[in-house]
């Protein structure tokens, strides 16, 4: 077991799509600032395509796609393969085994109350169509990816807090059933409020690759600057610039929230000292949504310039990327491999281990023989 009191991390993506600002304020942000501040044992990321597959399993070219594309975000975003191992689900068979335990540790009632996932299978229209078994139970799953890597560490956005919590409640059922095992993890969501679920560019409730409402983390500038002036509403009642507005609701305003800085207004709009004046001044009438549609252009545009370009110089090397996930996959498998040793053992399933089980047999036949 984790007894050294490591500090391990393990977040994943779902390959279904390029990531997206929603990821990066989310999570991918904190990933790479904890990895700079070294103060982690082991840091993992993991693409967890076998999840993908479990609400496309109708479309695997999908996430094959996309493993590309993610692992290319990562790089893009600074994830460090020095400092950080990046590895693919599908090629870690412990984590299907630990899985196919964790489920007799749940009960249906409780994987029904996930209320994210009942919000997904509401918008997937599974609700109707039939549910796939596998992405019912897929919190569970993602219980197995955790505990796998043995994390302490989950920074992930709000809405997994309840996956965290499912993953916990499994941990401590296995430990009292089979003794101690397994490593409690701590969810880590952003201080940010905005940061935790940032809303798609048509105001939903969740920027989300499968609803279609996403700025791209490898979109270009024109893309970027369509998407907020095209998409994005700002206060429906404030028509003329003279109009007092409302900083509620207004999605620009919830992405000025989520992404600006001081610096950025020294940068661009030196008339406010920051984002609450900004506010003020809209709140009062005179300041224009083209102006703040502007500014915000321009923070985002800062924010991926330099993903853009790092993005770039990794596309011309898709041999190196391939290396990078193929020998993070290698070290995955190792950690992955040895927790399920240990859970066997554990479960009292590990016949084959070494042959300590032939001892065992012989002397409960001799016993019961007698
Ligand atoms: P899908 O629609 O396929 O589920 P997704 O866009 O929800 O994709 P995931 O791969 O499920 O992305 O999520 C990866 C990580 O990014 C998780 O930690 C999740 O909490 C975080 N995340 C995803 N969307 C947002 C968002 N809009 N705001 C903040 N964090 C987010
Ligand atoms: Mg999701």
């Amino acid at each position: 077991m984790n007894t050294e009191n490591k500090q391990i991390i393990l977040t994943a993506d779902r390959p279904t799509g390029r990531l997206h600002l929603g990821h990066y304020v989310g999570s991918l942000k904190r990933r790479v600032e904890l990895q700079n501040s070294g103060k982690f044992d082991q840091i993992n990321i993991m693409i967890a395509d076998d999840q993908a597959l479990t609400d496309n399993a109708d479309n695997p070219g999908k996430i094959r796609e996309n493993i590309i594309n993610v692992v290319l975000d990562y790089l893009s975003v600074g994830i460090d393969p020095a400092l950080t191992t990046i590895c693919v689900q599908s090629a870690l068979p412990a984590l299907h085994a630990l899985t196919f335990y964790y489920l007799n540790l749940v009960t249906t009632a409780r994987l029904s109350r996930n209320p994210t996932v009942k919000a997904e299978i509401q918008m997937r229209g599974f609700a109707d169509e039939g549910l796939p078994a596998g992405f019912f139970t897929y919190p569970v799953s993602q219980a197995a990816d955790i505990t796998a890597f043995d994390a302490t560490v989950v920074p992930v956005g709000e809405d997994q807090l309840p996956m965290l919590e499912q993953a916990r409640e499994i941990v401590e059922k296995f430990n009292r059933i089979y003794g101690p095992t397994l490593v409690l993890p701590e969810a880590m969501i952003p201080e940010n409020e905005t940061q935790r679920r940032l809303p798609g560019v048509d105001g939903k409730a969740k920027m989300s690759k499968s609803l279609g409402n996403c700025i791209y983390l490898s979109d270009t500038p024109k893309t970027v600057k369509q998407q907020v002036n095209g998409k994005m509403f700002t206060d429906p009642q404030h028509l003329r610039i003279e109009d007092p507005g409302h900083i509620e609701g207004n999605v620009v305003f919830t992405y000025l929230d989520a992404l600006s800085t001081k610096e950025h207004f020294e940068r661009y709009l030196p008339e406010y000292a920051d984002l609450e004046e900004m506010k003020d001044h809209y709140r009062r009438g005179g300041l224009g949504d083209g102006k703040c549609k502007k500014f915000l252009i321009q923070v985002l545009d800062e924010i991926l310039d330099p993903i853009r370009t790092e993005r770039a110089k990794w596309e011309k090397d898709i041999d190196s990327v391939y290396d990078i996930l193929a020998e993070g996959t290698a070290k995955a498998r190792e950690v992955t491999n040895a927790t399920l040793a240990r859970v066997e053992k554990a479960m009292r399933i590990d016949y084959f281990a070494d042959r300590s089980v032939v001892k065992e047999w012989e002397e409960l036949l001799k016993k019961t023989n007698l």
